[in-house]
């Protein structure tokens, strides 16, 4: 019956924060909707939302870095490998509690490639993937991408991410309340747009009058990415404000809906 939703993004992105507005959201719809959240960021000193599963709870992130000797970031890889080798566990009571909830929510380390590059990372996105309706939601700095070249670097960074996990996947253009994400919306839906505003940031000719090495390439790389947006949903949000958020679920939902046609289409065509 339940989605998962595994929010994934760039350190200060604003993952945390959305969370805890997704998780506010659902509690305060007729009827409430709690979801079920798990919490894998071992380092993380405080959650603002209750985490039903928290990797700190069986991981003691700081032992492990005195014990094996790790810097921080070896020390949340190695936390999230040991976690890791008991998800199977995890997996049971999640399973067992997507029976009754509408959404499961997981909220990943801090550092993004801990997580999307990772072994660990891999096995508990399959896992969860396999054994109930799957989103990524891919949290982005709207205020911080509004230069072309950051946009582009972050989509190449998504369109990675998708073709690392395959699962369906919605950008979520986040603190809106500082930025309108209109300006994304318009470079993904028309590439000229996107083109011109390469041009304009960086110049689109070198002095002799010809195209310059990073601007062919990121023209080019832009008609990549306009064969990656087809694929894709995009919404804007403020986690501070609750901007947005019922359309982000609404594209949830979206992503699975022709999946409940389709199997409502088929068991109508076999009874
Ligand atoms: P995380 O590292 O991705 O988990 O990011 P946090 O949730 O800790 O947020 C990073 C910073 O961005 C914090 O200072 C938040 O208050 C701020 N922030 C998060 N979402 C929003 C938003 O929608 N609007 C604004 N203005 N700030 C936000």
């Amino acid at each position: 019956k339940a989605i998962a939703i595994i929010t994934i993004g760039m350190a200060g992105a604003g993952k945390s924060t959305f969370v805890q507005r997704i998780n506010s959201y659902l509690h305060s719809q007729d009827p409430p909707s709690p979801p079920y959240i798990l919490n894998l960021d071992p380092a993380v000193t405080h959650v603002p939302f209750e985490a039903n599963i928290d990797i700190r709870d069986t991981v003691n992130y700081a032992e492990v870095m005195k014990q094996y000797n790790l810097g921080p970031n070896g020390g949340i890889l190695t936390a999230l490998n040991l976690f890791t080798t008991k998800f199977d566990q995890v997996l049971g009571l999640v399973e067992k509690r997507a029976e009754t909830v509408d959404y499961v929510i997981l909220d990943t380390p801090g550092q993004i490639e801990i997580f999307t590059w990772s072994a660990s990372g891999a096995i508990i996105t399959d896992a969860v993937a396999s054994s109930i309706p799957t989103v990524v939601a891919y949290i982005i700095d709207t205020p911080r991408t509004t230069a072309p070249a950051t946009f582009m670097s972050n989509m190449l960074y998504a369109c990675s991410i998708l073709y690392k996990t395959k699962l369906p996947f919605i950008l979520v253009f986040n603190k809106t309340d500082v930025q309108p994400h209109d300006f994304a919306l318009e470079w993904m839906q028309d590439f000229e747009q996107f083109q011109a505003a390469l041009a304009s940031h960086n110049g689109s000719t070198d002095s002799e009058g010809e195209p310059t090495y990073m601007n062919s390439l990121m023209n080019s790389m832009s008609l990549v990415l306009d064969e990656f947006y087809t694929n894709i949903k995009a919404v804007g949000v403020s986690s501070m404000t609750g901007d947005g958020i019922k359309e982000f679920f609404d594209a949830v939902e979206g992503e699975y809906l022709p999946d409940l046609e389709r199997a409502r289409a088929l068991r109508a065509k076999t009874l």
